[in-house]
């Protein structure tokens, strides 16, 4: 195809209905028919980057390879599409302000009064069409977060109604995605909440093409005609989406509904390929078919809330299903892991994962948590912040170095085995200015990691702050903490594993980003593997 196709998807009635999985599970069957397409995603916040949110607001912070603090829909397109994402696939209002208004300061509106309607609206669509002039892709789809008649998404919204005019009916669709409830003492599903919002679209210049409509029943031909008729739609561009059971159900009902069909028929493209979902679909019988069955305990901070470890979620589940093993997560606050009731806290796990984080809270438990699962030689598995405390631990513990510590826990710690790097002792913003995205490691040859990846080089992504001290690196190595992934050109230690330990790996980097449907990652996979085998030795062992 000469251009891209614009697809917006759009959501009405509340939040949460996810437009993100809708999103990426178009995305996929287009792409499941040989059409290359991408997905980005509109954040109407004033935050430049979700970078500097705390979890408990947005959730996890996903990070792509070009180092970009996004929103967590972008990990889903990852997943779902399997290509990598950028800085250009997530747009917030705060990005598109702060673009316009150095514009401004640099002179380049002189003499103009800088308006939201075009300025802000032309700032918006530059962002879209960016991505459609690439000639990479045939389909661009963009979610706008929030819902339709929030102030906060207006610009947006109208940046929408003018890329219709900007890019022609045939090369233009909105998707609009609405919640049909239902009342169980009317025993009946409501359509008045979708056709208010429908309404609310109508009154900023835009028609849907095709509702989406979530709903926890079928929605009878009755209730979708209704929907037709008041919303101004084709009957057969009314979709259901019923809850399901897993978010990678999504596309196979989606196909079910024919929902890429009707794009396709809107679009004026010819409808050739079946889609070919011959993976998807063993991914999708081995997940739900499992012959084994894991414990996995998850030291993090932020167990309320399972959105803060999206992908680590994801991740487990991708390699769950490679093991046709079920990973069952169960959440451990680790504020609540001291010395005394580690063993009865973590004892009963196949595997324990230590989670990324943040300063100080928790931190002790975490070493703590390290320190039982070395010893009981439980498989361990440390992310980021997890091996920070895997380094401490061993310090602390084996070598014998009391209070050794990280400086961000402790800036005097007399033994700073985590200390930061000359380059972020000077930084004082705190957006945008870790060690972020993609950087390559060399694996040890011999190693483990190294016969788990099956390579020698590899690369993978960063977001912190703090590094292993390489002063304590010969002591360590030679008490058996083996710092296996080194980064070529700046030394940098990215992997540490102990000898003569069934599983005990940690990453400075986070794996958990790039685990997708189609190349799950291969630490989860071993990971989920050693805890199967420890758990078969354990039995064996009663
Ligand atoms: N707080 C640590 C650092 O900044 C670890 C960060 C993380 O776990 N993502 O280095």
């Amino acid at each position: 195809m000469a251009t891209a196709k614009y697809i917006f998807v759009t959501g009405g009635v509340t939040s949460s209905l996810g437009k993100g999985i809708i999103s990426a599970s178009l995305g996929k069957l287009l792409q499941a028919r040989g059409f290359k397409v991408t997905i980005q995603k509109f954040d109407p916040y004033i935050n430049i980057d979700p970078g500097t949110l705390n979890p408990y607001e947005h959730g996890e912070c996903y990070v792509t390879d070009d180092g970009a603090e996004t929103d967590l829909d972008l990990g889903h397109y990852e997943r779902f599409l399997n290509t990598p994402t950028s800085q250009a696939n997530n747009v917030t209002t705060g990005r598109i302000y702060n673009n316009v208004i150095t514009k401004e300061r640099k002179g380049e509106y002189l003499g103009k009064t800088v308006q939201v309607v075009p300025h802000i609206t032309d700032e918006i669509k530059r962002n879209i069409f960016q991505l459609g002039e690439s000639g990479e892709y045939d389909f661009v789809i963009t979610e706008i977060g929030g819902c339709v008649g929030d102030i906060e998404s207006l610009p947006f919204i109208e940046a929408v109604r003018q890329v219709k005019w900007d890019v022609g009916v045939n090369n233009f669709l909105v998707i609009h995605l609405t919640l049909i409830p239902y009342l169980s003492a009317a025993k009946e599903l409501k359509t008045k909440p979708t056709q208010h919002s429908v309404k609310q679209l109508l009154e900023a210049g835009i028609q849907p093409d095709i509702l989406v409509c979530r709903s926890e029943r079928h929605l009878p031909p009755e209730i979708r005609k209704k929907l037709a008729l008041f919303c101004n739609v084709h009957i057969n561009s009314v979709i259901e989406a019923l809850d399901a059971d897993t978010i990678y159900d999504v596309p196979i009902l989606m196909r079910k509904e024919k929902l890429a069909e009707r794009v396709l028929a809107k679009l004026k493209i010819p409808n050739k390929n079946e889609p070919n979902l011959d993976q998807w679909k063993v991914f999708l019988g081995k997940l739900k078919n499992p012959t084994d069955e894991v414990s996995i305990g998850l030291v993090g901070k932020y167990v309320e809330l399972p959105d803060a470890y999206k992908s680590i979620v994801e991740a487990f589940t991708h390699a769950g299903a490679v093991n046709e093993c079920k990973v069952n997560i169960e959440w451990i606050s680790s504020e609540t892991i001291t010395n005394e009731n580690s063993a009865s806290v973590l004892g009963k796990y196949d595997g324990v994962l230590v989670a990324p984080g943040f300063g100080e809270r928790g931190v002790e438990g975490k070493i703590e948590a390290v320190k039982f699962l070395r010893e009981s030689k439980i498989p361990f598995f440390g992310i980021c912040l997890g091996m920070q405390c895997a380094v401490i631990e061993f310090a602390r513990n084996v070598l014998k170095l009391k209070d050794a510590s990280s400086t961000e826990l402790n800036e005097k710690a007399k033994h700073p085995v985590i200390d930061l790097m000359e380059e972020q002792k000077k930084v004082t913003n705190k957006g945008g200015t870790m060690r972020l995205g993609a950087y390559p490691c060399d694996l040890k040859k011999g190693s483990k990691t190294n016969s788990i990846y099956g390579k020698t080089k590899i690369s993978e992504r960063h977001r912190h702050r703090y590094e292993f001290n390489n002063k304590y690196l010969e002591q360590m190595e030679k008490a058996g903490l083996m710092a296996t992934g080194i980064n070529p050109d700046t030394g940098l230690v990215e992997v540490v594993e102990l000898k003569d330990h069934p599983w005990f790996i940690g990453t400075q980097y986070h794996p958990e980003l790039k685990s997708t449907v189609l190349n799950p990652h291969p630490l989860f996979v071993k990971f989920v593997e050693a805890a199967q085998n420890h758990k078969k030795e354990n039995n064996s062992k009663r």
